[in-house]
C-alpha cells in the first residue's frame, strides 16, 4: 500500500452534542483524515491520474498549480510519491505554516502578489499558466476548470457516504470553494432521487448572493475584486445540482468552528464550521429518520493562530474569552465616515468637524458602502487637508495609509502596543468589519486612568 492508496474512505462521525434537540442525525465526513490533510487530495489524484492517462503528465513531469491551499498539499505530496517536480504558486498572504508544508514535501514555491485582479499578469492564476507552459514538461492542474475535480467526488465521495448511511441520507451540506466537492458528491447523490443538496456559503461570497466583498473564512466561496472586469466562476462548480444555498456569516462560521472543537473533539478549519451552521440549519426544520451529512474539509491545526487563537480573534473583533483591562471598546467611538474611493471633495457632506477622517472603501457593486472590512479600506483623508481644494478633486489625493485596525474586545494597552505611535486615530472591528473610530488619546487615558487631553 502506498500512501496514495490512504486517500479516501475516510470515516462518518456522527455529532452528539451541538445537534442536542434535534430530531434528524448529523454525520459529519472527516475529510482531515486524509494523509495530506484535507479533501483535495482526492481531487489532486484524479487530476494526476488523469493526466497521466491522457499523456500530459510525462514521467519526470513538472507539476503546477496556483493554489496557497489544500490542493497544492495533495499535489505535492502526490509529486513526491510518484517521481515529479511540484511547483506551486501562492500568493503573498499565504501563510507562513502553509509555505513550510509544501516545501515539506519538497515542492519548489513561488510567491506572487494577492489580491489583484484575475486579469492582472502578476494574478497567482496568471503566473501558474506561464509557469506551466515554460516549463519543460509542465503541466497546470488546474483545478477550477478541471473535470477530474468533481469527477473525483462523483466517484468517490458521493458512493463512499451513500454506503456509509445505508442509503439512509436525506441531505448533503458542504461548502463550495472551486466547487468540485460539492458538484461532483451532490450529482452522485442526488441522482437517486432521495437527497437534498445544499451549499454552504460566506456571507459576502457570490455564490450565495452576496457581493463578493472579503470574508474571513478560508478557501470557500467567491470573492471578487472590485476592479474585476468580468467576473468568471469556476467549470468545476455545477450550480444546477446545488438545491439551496445557506449563507453563514464569518462569526458564526469561527463560533461553531470552536465548538466542534470544544464539544465534539473535532478539530477542523472554519469551512467546516461554515458547514456545520449550515447543516444545523437544514436539521433543524427535519423529522426524525432525517440524515444530514456534512462535508469537513480539512484539520483546525492549520489555523491554530487564526480562528483558535484568542489574541487574533480579539484583534479582528470577534467573539473571545473575556480580556483582562480595560478594552477598546469601553472608550466611545464616533461613526466612520465612508466614502467611495472615487469619491471627490465635492462628495464630502457639508458639515464635518474639523478632525474628521474620512475612510476611502473600494466600491461595491450595487451595494451602498457599509461596515467594510479592512480588505475593502484604501485609505484614510483627514477632512483638513482638504480645506480650500477644488470640488472636482480626487480625495486620493490626499489620502494616507488606511488607519491601523484595532478590535473592540481586545485590551487597550495592547491595541496602543501594537499600532504606529504616530497615528492618532484607529479603526475599531467588530466581527472584522470596521465599525467605528478611536482616538489614540482617548485609549492612552483610559489605560492610565487619566482624563483625555
Ligand atoms: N474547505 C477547504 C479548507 C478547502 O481547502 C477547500 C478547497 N478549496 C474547500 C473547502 C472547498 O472544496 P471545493 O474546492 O471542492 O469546492
Amino acid at each position: 500500500m502506498s500512501v496514495l492508496d490512504a486517500i479516501g474512505d475516510t470515516p462518518l462521525i456522527r455529532l452528539t452534542r451541538i445537534t442536542a434537540g434535534l430530531a434528524a442525525e448529523v454525520h459529519l465526513k472527516a475529510e482531515f483524515l486524509n494523509p495530506g490533510g484535507s479533501v483535495k487530495d482526492r481531487a489532486a489524484l484524479a487530476m494526476v491520474q488523469a493526466a497521466e492517462e491522457s499523456g500530459e503528465l510525462l514521467p519526470g513531469g513538472v507539476i503546477v498549480e496556483g493554489t496557497s491551499g489544500n490542493t497544492g498539499i495533495g499535489l505535492a505530496m502526490i509529486a513526491a510519491q510518484r517521481g515529479y517536480r511540484a511547483l506551486v504558486v501562492v500568493p503573498d498572504k499565504s501563510s507562513e505554516e502553509k509555505i513550510k508544508t509544501l516545501r515539506a514535501y519538497g515542492a519548489e514555491v513561488v510567491i506572487t502578489v494577492g489580491g489583484v485582479p484575475r486579469e492582472d499578469p502578476r494574478h497567482v492564476s496568471q503566473v501558474a499558466a506561464r509557469l506551466a507552459a515554460e516549463t519543460p514538461g509542465g503541466w497546470l492542474a488546474g483545478q477550477y476548470d478541471n473535470p477530474a475535480n468533481p469527477g473525483a467526488h462523483l466517484a468517490t465521495t458521493g458512493p463512499e457516504i451513500w454506503r456509509q448511511t445505508g442509503r439512509r441520507i436525506t441531505h448533503f451540506v458542504a461548502g463550495i470553494g472551486t466547487g468540485g466537492t460539492i458538484s461532483g458528491a451532490g450529482a452522485f447523490l442526488r441522482k437517486t432521487g432521495t437527497v437534498t443538496i445544499v451549499g454552504a456559503d460566506p456571507e459576502n461570497s457570490v455564490y450565495g448572493g452576496g457581493d463578493g466583498s472579503p470574508y474571513y473564512v478560508e478557501s470557500i466561496g467567491h470573492y471578487v475584486h472590485p476592479a474585476t472586469d468580468q467576473d468568471v466562476w469556476p467549470q468545476s462548480y455545477h450550480p444546477q445540482v446545488v438545491d439551496r444555498i445557506e449563507r453563514v456569516s464569518d462569526r458564526e462560521s469561527i463560533e461553531m468552528t470552536r465548538r466542534l472543537a470544544r464539544e465534539e473533539g473535532i478539530l477542523a478549519g472554519a469551512s467546516t464550521g461554515t458547514a456545520v451552521v449550515a447543516a444545523l440549519r437544514v436539521a433543524q426544520g427535519l423529522h426524525p429518520g432525517s440524515l444530514v451529512v456534512v462535508l469537513a474539509p480539512d484539520s483546525g491545526r492549520a489555523y491554530l493562530s487564526k480562528y483558535f487563537d484568542d489574541g487574533w480573534l480579539r484583534r479582528a473583533g470577534f467573539p473571545a474569552p473575556p480580556a483582562p483591562g480595560p478594552l477598546v471598546g469601553d472608550v466611545p467611538a464616533t461613526a466612520p465616515l465612508l466614502l467611495a474611493a472615487d469619491a471627490t471633495v465635492r462628495d464630502l457632506p457639508a458639515r464635518t468637524g474639523p478632525d474628521t477622517v474620512a475612510i476611502l472603501v473600494l466600491p461595491r457593486r450595487g451595494r451602498p458602502i457599509s461596515d467594510p472590512a479592512p480588505g475593502d479600506v484604501i485609505g484614510a483623508v483627514p477632512l483638513a487637508a482638504t480645506a480650500g481644494a477644488a470640488p472636482d478633486t480626487p480625495l486620493t489625493t490626499f489620502a494616507q495609509p488606511p488607519l491601523p485596525p484595532v478590535g473592540i474586545n481586545e485590551p487597550a494597552i495592547e491595541a496602543l502596543a501594537r499600532t504606529p505611535p504616530d497615528t492618532t486615530r484607529l479603526a475599531v472591528l467588530t466581527d472584522g468589519r470596521i465599525t467605528g473610530i478611536v482616538t489614540r488619546p482617548s485609549l492612552t487615558a483610559l489605560t492610565s486612568n487619566e482624563p483625555a487631553s
